[in-house]
């Protein structure tokens, strides 16, 4: 089944002789559970093309389906709703709110989605992450590895359809890098949620079961690594 379409996607910044075209007709798909690596030099489009697969921004043109939903045929407030309920995005750098604790940061979409937190599967996740020993603690008291675990577990907590990640191991250094990446192959085969993580490391690329190259905003090459 596939989870997600992308068709014919398109994203221009800009007008007139400022215009920038970051992705240029791209099409694909991505079937529910399939781990898959975008690769591609800086400037490619490949965090524009994350962006728009996570409701964060608009395409010029082109459609995305998310199980059947044309999620840019969504108004404000329902992509809002789609993006906390079915997407779990992960930072290069974290970006954890700095005044709450891991505890409150892993469980704030659920805050905002106006859900119970469920205290099971919370212990589930932290435990999975091995942060039981650092739920009250503030981020700028974890390592780099510890931050990228709660922004982890705060992309999980909602039970999300999709995990989107860009660079997620890029601050880390080659110890932190496996374990967070062995984290993310983990979660995707436990919870057959989709996992597209954006990178240039070709290390990352070859544990991915299919790699998608983007260059200059157009899809290079679409690989399948393992079946
Ligand atoms: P990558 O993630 O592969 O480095 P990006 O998607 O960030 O690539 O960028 C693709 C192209 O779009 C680049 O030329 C970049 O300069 C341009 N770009 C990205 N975001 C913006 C923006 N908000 N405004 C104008 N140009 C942008």
């Amino acid at each position: 089944m596939n989870s997600l379409q992308i068709k014919n996607l398109s994203k221009v910044y800009g007008k007139g002789d400022t215009a920038v075209k970051a992705l240029d007709d791209v099409t694909f798909s991505v079937e529910k559970g399939e781990f898959v690596v975008i690769i591609g030099p800086s400037g490619s489009g490949k965090s524009t093309l994350l962006h728009l697969l996570g409701g964060v921004d608009r395409p010029s043109s082109g459609k995305i389906f998310v199980d059947n939903t044309d999620i840019y045929d969504l108004d404000e407030t329902q992509l809002a709703i789609f993006r906390r309920r079915q997407i779990g995005l992960i930072y290069q750098f974290y970006n954890l709110i700095p005044i709450l604790t891991v505890q409150e940061n892993i469980t704030l979409p659920l805050l905002l989605d106006g859900q119970k937190v469920d205290d099971k599967q919370l212990n589930n996740i932290v435990t999975s992450l091995g942060l039981n020993d650092r739920l009250d603690h503030l981020p700028n008291q974890l390592s780099g590895g510890q931050q990228q675990r709660v922004s982890i577990g705060r992309a999980l907590i909602n039970n999300p359809a999709i995990i989107l990640a860009d660079e997620p191991t890029g601050n880390l250094d080659s110890k932190n890098s496996n374990e967070i990446m062995e984290l993310l192959k983990m979660f995707n085969k436990t919870y057959n949620q989709t996992l597209i993580v954006i990178t240039h490391d070709e290390r990352i690329a070859a544990q991915a079961d299919r790699v998608i190259s983007i260059e200059d905003g157009r899809i290079a090459k679409d690989e399948v690594v393992r079946l």
